[in-house]
């Protein structure tokens, strides 16, 4: 795997800059642990210089533009997306260590997210009207709230920055995006494309740099009116923290540990696609993984061995090799976080079953699909996001104990449950607290449908019109249209 990429800096004002600081940090390969290249390291200064340049756009340029206009630019972006992605999927699986095969539909996802809402903002984003008797009529706007902090991870994250950018410009806003450290580089890209496409300067801003020092700044920053945040979820109560005295609303995606719950009668053969694919594309990085699985005893030993067939036979391989289906993870940190895992997997008396890492995959952040065997809801590794190529299967008698076991867990992104019959699958997914349940199915977005988590995974939605309400204003306007009665207090 070869690429030659080339220092980034950051993006602000509709120019490429260094950090004021001067300073850089470096890119690692998930692949070789070797220098990609070095990345301007923004902090304070630099978010306080891009939140005047946004300001400015938003006051001025941006704000001024007729709808069609504005979303002209959103679909521009989205045509160019589309013409890059046998560019950008490369460089996404470079930085990540994501397979090919999967960068590729997450970029022609990425551009679908700008059309998307592009679309929506045309054609649902309305207000009410109330009228009162013949005294009044009431009305709402959706306004744009003004500058959007947008701070994102590294497990998706071009897809993941689009899904936050597109809604954002698609209503009005102008925006800062802090991408996630360990993968820089298709954000920059992404500045590159909405550069091409012309947007004013300052509408769209990217700062580089560290979660403590440029994260941390943006969420301070006094102007930056709302913060959208997907990560941890000990870094979003900390972001929740830091951004308190300043009132910032705030969208939280966070952690999950979802469960996938397979019923005697389930259709065995697409639950084991299902759950294989699941848990284990995106490297297993992925925050709706089913990371938990729960088996009717009754096929409990069957679905376990063919489980175990798959693990033997899923190609672990260079990410930028079309038929690899599990790549390194992203990050030696990570790596380490992961195996650390699995070594507290044998502590607790558990057994793991693993895949093959071949010889010469070994100075990358390799690790292989492993089966937690032996695992119960009491063991750190059923309760802890994991976050790796890592599943823990469980066994369960009936209806009533495996919703018990579903909900013990304080995450509440993601479920999946396999029944045929209609009545269970529709009754369990219901008393499953998660955001997002499917029933019979892989996880497969509507992006109309609200996307979001319960409990420690997130607060509020995104997604569809939901996306509305965090990304807009609503005001209410009271219109008299006759002369009702008012007090004449001290006449
Ligand atoms: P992370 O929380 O470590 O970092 C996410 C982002 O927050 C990064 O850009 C980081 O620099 C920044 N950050 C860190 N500390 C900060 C601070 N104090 N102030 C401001 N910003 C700060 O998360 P990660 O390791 O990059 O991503 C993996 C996590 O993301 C997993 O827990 C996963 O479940 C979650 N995730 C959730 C969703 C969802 O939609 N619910 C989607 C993808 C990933």
């Amino acid at each position: 795997m070869q690429q030659q990429v080339q220092d980034i800096k950051l993006y602000i004002d509709g120019e490429f800059v260094e950090a004021e600081s001067q300073a850089t940090f470096e890119n690692i390969s998930p692949f070789t642990n070797e220098k990609i290249n070095m990345v301007a390291s923004g902090n304070k200064a630099d978010i306080e210089k891009a939140a005047k340049a946004a300001k400015k756009a938003f006051k001025g340029e941006w704000g001024n533009l007729k709808l069609d206009e504005r979303l002209a630019y959103v679909y521009k972006i989205a045509d160019l997306i589309d013409e890059h992605i046998e560019e950008i999927a490369p460089l996404e699986s470079f930085d990540t260590g994501l397979p090919i095969s999967q960068t590729r539909k997450m970029v022609a996802r990425a551009a679908n997210n700008f059309r998307f809402y592009a679309n929506m903002v045309k054609s649902h984003l309305y207000g009410e009207a109330y009228q009162v008797d013949d005294e009044f009529i009431n009305y709402t706007v959706h306004k744009p709230v003004g500058i959007a902090g947008l701070i994102t991870p590294w497990n998706a994250p071009f897809m993941l920055e689009t899904w936050k950018i597109a809604p954002a410009l698609a209503t009005g806003n102008t925006v800062i995006l802090k991408p996630a450290e360990w993968s820089p580089l298709t954000a920059n890209r992404l500045a590159e494309i909405i550069d091409k496409a012309g947007l004013p300067d300052g509408v769209f801003n990217v700062v580089h740099g560290f979660g403590e020092t440029a994260g941390a700044s943006l969420v301070a920053q006094p102007d930056v009116e709302l913060i959208s945040f997907t990560g941890e979820t000990t870094t979003g109560s900390e972001i929740m923290k830091n951004g308190a005295d300043a009132l910032k609303r705030f969208s939280m995606e966070l952690g999950g540990k979802s469960p996938i719950i397979v019923f005697d009668d389930a259709d065995f053969d697409r639950a084991l696609d299902a759950c294989t694919w699941g848990i284990f594309s995106f490297n297993g990085e992925r925050c709706t993984a089913n990371s938990r699985l729960y088996l009717h005893e009754s096929i409990a030993d069957e679905f376990i061995e063919k489980l175990k067939q798959r693990v033997d036979n899923i190609k672990v391989g260079d990410p930028l090799e079309d038929n690899t289906q599990v790549g390194p993870l992203i990050h030696q940190k990570h790596y380490n976080n992961v195996k650390k895992y699995l070594g507290i997997a044998e502590e607790e008396g558990c057994t793991l079953y693993s895949g093959h890492i071949s010889e010469d995959l070994s100075r990358g952040n390799y690790v292989a699909p492993t089966i937690i065997l032996n695992a119960n809801n009491d063991k750190r590794v059923v309760q802890e996001e994991i976050f790796g190529p890592v599943i823990a299967a469980m066994t369960f008698k009936d209806e009533a104990e495996v919703i018990e076991l579903a909900n013990d867990v304080r995450y509440g992104l993601a479920g999946y449950v396999w029944t045929k019959d209609i009545q269970r699958g529709h009754r369990v997914a219901q008393a499953i607290d998660a955001g997002m349940l499917w029933v019979n199915s892989q996880n497969v977005r509507d992006l109309r449908t609200p996307f979001g988590g319960s409990k420690h995974s997130g607060i509020g939605r995104e997604g569809g019109y939901y996306a509305f309400e965090f990304y807009t204003e609503q005001q209410i306007i009271h219109v008299a249209i006759k002369d009702h009665h008012i007090p004449q207090f001290g006449k």
